[in-house]
């Protein structure tokens, strides 16, 4: 019987991947797949970030005949407003048996053995560890293994997550897709022919190119109103009829396939790696299919655990703190996408009720269309509606100096929507402003911020020489980390107790060994406050008057 280093269980883009990580480094894989390709899949937009990661493993995306795409288009709100977005990258609307296809077939070229039409069934468990699978093939024959490490990559069916009870279920997310295939429709105009089209509203609607031989364009609608579907394929086409834009772009074509519907309810495992077992793909967590992060997070999550995996059985004393890494960096990916998912289902719900800014509202047509642009901002800026407001001051400004220099006003909310989101990833809390600047007087005092300090990591092997590397570095609470320079380390050790801005200059100068320029030291501080270090507060000094003493005279 053959010894296999790893077993992975599923050959959707998750499994493929991470066999061929895994047999590139030599470790012997084998890879199980309960269906024959090529079998239908959907999930057929991939992102930029996944197309990029895709050619890294030979998968030549522009000469599968797949159809280019350079953004999204979004019709939003009861008034249609039109607004096509591009992110300043290309991507690829892909039909999925073709592309899990020839994934699989890296996987071979990599060394992995790859058996499809072959169902594992059972995973036996010896406490945390899994000391045995088994599988039954097409012809009914059963067999098993005992593989040092098994990669559960079954997708949504999550066949580790379920069986050891890990599955939780996103309780904002919980959504039905109904969707069919057309043959006929017609393309969005221009630049726009590839893009995946967005209709708001409830249910949100998604109109895609596929192509293929037949040119079908995909059609389908998510919504958390949808369930229970009991009759699916009238509920569709009843609800289709009432979207005039897509009954125009769809007049004379002709539905190709069934009408398919599944629960896309967003759910995650609570544990990604035990001992010798990981977690990828959707198996470990689903967000939702609109902002097409799946295949994404599946070839990501696939590549970082081949990685891993690899370094795990090579050290198993770093085996631990390798799969915290990876259950980190799996997390923070599928919070932001839940975070932003979240927040586009609640742009399609009614405005919000704070009213916005006056010169907002001057900058942006009459009437209902300002709520609608503010919903449209809202679902590309990945900022909640009732946050944009205050912080349209961009586009305001570049309105301004636009109309100094006798320019065209810019269109609003087609250049500014990734500046707001990079700004609220970089967040220390999510729902906090960004702390400002401290001002640092003689008065102040300054300690670690809340949830703030310094984390032991093992950080996954790189691409360069394949090294596990062990390291200290300070994070913040939301969880960024920051290189633990020698002088970071002797700040945060002194501000173990909180203290005074003066005590602390000085404490600090005897530590470092030389005597800082204050300003600098200043600034350093006040960088170290907005990105969640520190905090700073100032003392009321003698003879100041409390806020609650001066309160209670009146
Ligand atoms: C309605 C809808 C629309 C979507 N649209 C998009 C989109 O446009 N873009 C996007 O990026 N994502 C989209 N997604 C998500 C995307 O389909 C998935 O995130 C992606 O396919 C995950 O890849 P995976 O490899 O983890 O799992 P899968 O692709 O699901 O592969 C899992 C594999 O495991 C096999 N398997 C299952 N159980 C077993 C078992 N017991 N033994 C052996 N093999 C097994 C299956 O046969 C399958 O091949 C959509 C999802 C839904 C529900």
């Amino acid at each position: 019987m053959t010894e296999w280093d790893v077993v992975v269980a599923g050959g959707g883009p998750a499994g493929a991947v991470c066999a061929i990580e895994l047999s590139r480094r030599g470790r012997r894989v084998l890879l199980l797949d309960a269906e024959h390709p090529p079998r239908y899949r959907v999930g057929e937009s991939l992102s930029p970030s996944a197309c990029a990661a895709l050619s890294g493993y030979g998968v030549d995306l522009a000469s599968a005949g797949f159809v280019a795409k350079t953004g999204a288009t979004l019709v939003w709100g009861e008034h249609g407003t039109f607004s096509t977005y591009y992110p300043g990258s290309s991507a690829w609307q892909v039909r999925r048996d073709e592309l899990d296809a020839r994934l699989l077939d890296r996987a071979r070229a990599a060394g992995a053995r790859v058996q499809t039409g072959a169902r594992v069934e059972r995973v036996r468990f010896d406490g945390d560890r899994v000391g045995g699978v088994s599988w039954v093939t097409a012809d009914d024959d059963a067999a098993e293994a005992a593989p040092r490490w098994l990669v559960d990559a079954t997708g949504r069916d999550g066949l580790l997550a379920r069986e050891r009870g890990l599955l939780h279920d996103e309780p904002d997310l919980d959504q039905r897709a109904v969707w069919a295939y057309w043959r006929g429709g017609r393309r969005l105009p221009g630049r726009a022919t590839g893009n995946t089209l967005l209709v708001g509203g409830d249910p949100v609607w998604w109109y895609l190119p596929v192509g293929g031989d037949e040119d079908l364009i995909g059609v389908g609608m998510i919504g958390a109103g949808l369930a229970p579907v009991t009759d699916p394929a009238t509920a569709y086409l009843a609800a289709l009829a009432r979207v005039p834009l897509l009954r125009e772009l769809l007049a004379g074509a002709e539905q190709v396939g069934p009408v398919r519907w599944t629960a896309a309810r967003a759910q995650t495992a609570g544990q990604l790696c035990g001992p010798n077992w990981t977690l990828v793909g959707d198996a470990a967590g689903f967000v939702d299919p609109l902002l097409t992060p799946g295949v994404q997070l599946a070839v990501e999550s696939g590549a970082l655990a081949g990685r891993i995996v690899h370094a795990g059985l090579e050290r198993p004393e770093a085996a631990g703190g390798l799969g915290r890494e990876y259950d980190r960096r799996f997390r923070r990916q599928f919070e932001t996408f839940r975070w932003l998912a979240t927040n586009l289902y609640a742009a399609a719900a009614p405005p919000p009720a704070e009213p916005p800014p006056a010169e907002l509202l001057a900058a942006i047509p009459d009437g209902d269309e300002q709520a609608e642009r503010l919903r449209f901002m809202s679902v590309i800026s990945g900022l909640p509606a009732g946050g944009l407001p205050p912080l349209l001051g961009g586009y305001l400004q570049a309105r301004g100096a636009a109309g100094r220099y006798g320019a065209a006003p810019p269109v609003f909310g087609e250049t500014e929507g990734f500046a707001f989101l990079s700004w609220a990833l970089r967040r220390p809390g999510r729902d906090d402003p960004p702390p400002a600047s401290p001002d640092l007087t003689d008065a102040a005092t300054v300690r670690v911020a809340a949830g703030a300090g310094i984390t032991e990591l093992t950080l996954p092997p790189d691409t360069v020489d394949g090294a596990v590397r062990q390291l200290r570095a300070a994070h913040n609470r939301a969880g960024d980390r920051f290189l633990l320079t020698p002088e970071l380390a002797a700040l945060l050790d002194l501000l173990s107790e909180e203290r005074s801005y003066p005590d602390l200059a000085r404490q600090f100068a005897a530590r470092v060994d030389a005597e800082p320029d204050p300003d600098a030291f200043r600034r350093w501080l006040q960088l170290l406050a907005r990105h969640g270090l520190v905090a700073c507060r100032t003392v009321a000094q003698q003879g100041d008057r409390e806020p609650a003493a001066a309160g209670r005279q009146h």
